[in-house]
């Protein structure tokens, strides 16, 4: 039997063929996954992966698609999305389970609605759990990893395993998950009462923040992760700020944000992500780094640094 008929029998329901991955992303940017799969539980996803495996056929977890630019030309492969297999979120007395496909936002909200602190800076970043686990997403000096207690993974052979805290690394937007094949299935955070009124301030002050800040077309979040004194402020001085190449320009609000005017390509996107990077070396000697995930066509199958 054919490898896409034995997916197609693993999964409750179908693959999606061929679809437009600038559904799947914030930016609105990437062309077509030949596979897009929704497994309905673990072991489903883990079928899925053991016949990935077996077949050496590429694949990719999609969270949320907030750092992430695919090319053009698409993902050969199946892209995996955990929505329907890693939703839950039981909240216990000093833990919260969640699901990695859980919003991130949302849990902000949730924290604050129980008098939980630290996870006020997550409101409004539009990722999932375990994107934000895997990139160690942070905002206003705090980060996931912090909270983080337990991570329970899966790796590429469909094998399940919890890792304690201690068994876990964390730094500026990166995490010890970005160097394993391993996939984050469910992850236990702390929990550390604190007075509602105060969290509920600081998380509308931070939102605002955000809002006065960023711009507010589709965008990939931070191009590049910030040298000293960040990458917004190197590639204003270079002059960019504003620079369209196509349909994509540096949002003259956030030089570090790339935004798509409604037609951008991946293609225009890169370029964009060229230009600054070369202009930024040339006048400041600083080589800038992609923080954005960068899939499909020729590209590393969890994502290229840039
Ligand atoms: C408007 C805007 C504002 C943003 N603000 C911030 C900010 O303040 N701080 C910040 O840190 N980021 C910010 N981001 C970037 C982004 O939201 C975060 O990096 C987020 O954590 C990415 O999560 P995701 O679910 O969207 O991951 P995706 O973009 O889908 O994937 C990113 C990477 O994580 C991997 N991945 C996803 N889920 C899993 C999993 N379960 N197991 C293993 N690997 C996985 C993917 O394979 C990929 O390599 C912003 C983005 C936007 C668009």
């Amino acid at each position: 039997m054919e490898w896409t008929q034995r997916l197609t029998q693993i999964l409750h329901n179908p693959p999606l063929l061929q679809e437009p991955l600038s559904r799947h992303t914030s930016i609105q940017v990437g062309g077509p996954a030949d596979f897009l799969v929704y497994p309905q539980n673990l072991d489903e996803l883990q079928s899925v992966l053991q016949l990935a495996f077996e077949q050496d056929i590429p694949f990719f977890i999609l969270g949320n698609g907030s750092n992430l630019l695919v090319r053009d030309e698409g993902y050969r492969g199946i892209v995996i999305s955990l929505t329907a297999c890693c939703a839950g979120c039981y909240f216990m007395e000093d833990t919260v389970r969640v699901g990695a496909a859980v919003s991130l936002s949302w849990l902000a909200g949730e924290f604050a609605r129980r008098g939980y602190r630290g996870l006020e800076f997550a409101a409004g970043i539009p990722g999932s759990l375990g994107g934000a686990i895997f990139m160690n997403a942070g905002a206003f000096g705090s980060c996931i990893g912090e909270l983080v207690q337990e991570v329970v993974t899966m790796d590429f052979k469909g094998c399940r395993q919890k890792r304690s805290r201690q068994e876990l690394s964390f730094a500026y937007r990166w995490s010890n998950f970005q160097a394993e094949d391993v996939i984050i299935l469910e992850a236990a955070l702390s929990l550390q009462a604190g007075d509602p009124e105060e969290i509920k301030h600081n998380m509308e002050r931070m939102l605002s923040e955000r809002k006065a800040r960023h711009p507010q077309q589709p965008s990939a979040g931070s191009v590049f992760r910030n040298p000293p004194g960040g990458a917004g402020y190197l590639i204003e001085q270079a002059g960019l700020k504003g620079m369209v190449i196509g349909g994509a320009q540096i949002s003259p609000r956030h030089g570090n944000f790339i935004i798509n005017l409604g037609n951008a390509t991946a293609a225009d996107v890169l370029s964009l992500i060229r230009l600054a990077r070369d202009r930024v070396l040339e006048q400041f000697g600083i080589e800038l780094e992609p923080e954005i995930r960068i899939i499909g066509g020729n590209g590393k199958d969890r994502g290229e640094k840039g």
